[in-house]
């Protein structure tokens, strides 16, 4: 049953249906920067490897956290802007991502001429760059990281000083040199949709300075989940704790099952249909709204064994002339958000027609909101096994 997971997932050019639920227009460009087989984790050690040592607990951290202020005071600048520039090439290179966005902007000129736009966690100032190629009248581009100073950089050398201003600051402390902006756009999305929680800062400028009928780029989003065979991966992933050189450190697998996994599934791991769990539409939703409890079933489309759920999101863009976005699910194109892997205490052995049901309850961590809290509850009553349990994971 072992199947390996692969890196990239195919395209639906490739035969596979969308998983989405609106089949969705999404860059054209092959991914580049993209062929080899890392992690996040092995992309951040085979970086810092050049400039010697580093804690893994800080590297960890890093790589789980892409949306962020960098609040890592004991960490020198040099340090910091070198991995602020690993994190940002990386989203940049992934092409799906940022060719989507392009896209968006270059071909929508009518969201953007003569428009004053906010760009909401502008980073290296890429978006700002698209709307002002685009014909915005001004862009605001707001970054609390130290990248803030590259941007400004970034935008003089590019001669769009007159139309682009950086704003080094929190989006929740920073003062607007005006009242209102017409359009929003930010790439706010963590791993697992919500993790980093940054969509409650778009949230808040979209409450300070949107128009009444201004538009959120994107504005929608979805939340899904299906469930895979695994069995070869959980075992290095779970079932290693039983036997670590010939000790038992099981005691450290209640700790790795609550740690969703952030990897690429191989389409032909999934056995159930997708079941769309959340959606959200960001130019309307309060961040009351990204804490939610919802009921799924997954229905086998094969007889098989069940070993994790797996949960991915799509964006769109629903204020274009055509309808454009992209999907993370494992029959898209890869991107680096990739998949979240929710590990099954239990193995299930399911038959074709046969359904887990269930509910998934996602809120932000009450100590840490940017982290997330997800409790999972399922029951499944089938030929070969029954089974009632609940879960529960913790992004950090
Ligand atoms: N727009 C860029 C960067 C996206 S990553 C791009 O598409 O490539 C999100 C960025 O938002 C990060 O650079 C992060 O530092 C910044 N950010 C996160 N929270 C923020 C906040 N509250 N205020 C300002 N910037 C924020």
């Amino acid at each position: 049953m072992g199947r390996r997971r692969k890196s990239g997932g195919a395209s639906p050019a490739e035969g596979e249906e969308e998983s989405s639920q609106t089949k969705m227009e999404t860059e054209e460009e092959e991914v580049i920067g993209s062929s080899d087989d890392k992690t996040s984790a092995d992309y951040y050690f085979d970086s810092y490897s050049h400039f010697g040592k580093f804690t893994f607990t800080f590297t960890f951290t890093l790589t789980n956290s892409f949306h962020f202020c960098y609040n890592f005071y004991q960490v020198s600048i040099f340090f910091l802007s070198f991995f602020l520039s690993g994190i940002h090439e990386e989203m940049l290179k992934d092409v799906v991502r940022t060719k989507t966005y392009q896209n968006v902007i270059y071909q929508n000129s009518f969201l953007f001429k003569d428009k004053v736009v906010l760009d909401v966690g502008a980073g290296t100032g890429i978006l700002s760059l698209f709307c002002a190629k685009s014909g915005a009248k001004h862009v605001y581009a707001i970054e609390c990281s130290q990248m803030a100073d590259m941007a400004k950089e970034i935008v003089r050398v590019n001669g769009l000083s007159n139309v682009i201003t950086v704003l080094k600051g929190k989006v929740e402390e920073i003062e607007l040199p005006i009242a209102n902006v017409d359009v929003i756009i930010s790439e706010w999305m963590g791993y697992f949709l919500l993790f980093e929680n940054m969509l409650n800062t778009v949230l808040y400028a979209r409450d300070k300075w949107l128009v009444n009928d201004g538009a959120v780029l994107p504005d929608k989003a979805a939340l899904y989940l299906t469930a895979i065979e695994d069995a070869e991966y959980k075992d290095d992933k779970i079932e290693f704790w039983d036997n670590v050189y010939g000790f038992n450190m099981s005691c450290i697998k209640k700790q790795a099952m609550m740690e969703p996994l952030v990897d690429t599934v191989d389409p032909n791991q999934i056995v159930t249909n997708s079941q769309l769990l959340k959606t959200m539409d960001i130019s309307k939703m309060s961040p009351g709204d990204a804490s939610f409890t919802a009921s799924f079933k997954l229905i086998a489309e094969r007889t098989d064994y069940i070993h994790a759920l797996v949960a991915y999101f799509d964006v769109s863009f629903t204020k274009c002339h055509k309808l454009m976005g992209f999907s993370t699910g494992p029959k898209s194109k890869s991107t680096h958000w990739k998949q979240t892997v929710l590990y099954l205490e239990d193995v299930i052995s399911i038959c074709e027609g046969e359904a887990i049901i269930g509910s998934m309850t996602v809120e932000p961590n009450k100590r840490n909101p940017r982290d997330v809290d997800i409790m999972l509850k399922y029951s499944f009553n089938g030929q070969h096994c029954q089974m009632s349990r609940t879960q529960h994971y913790k992004m950090r």
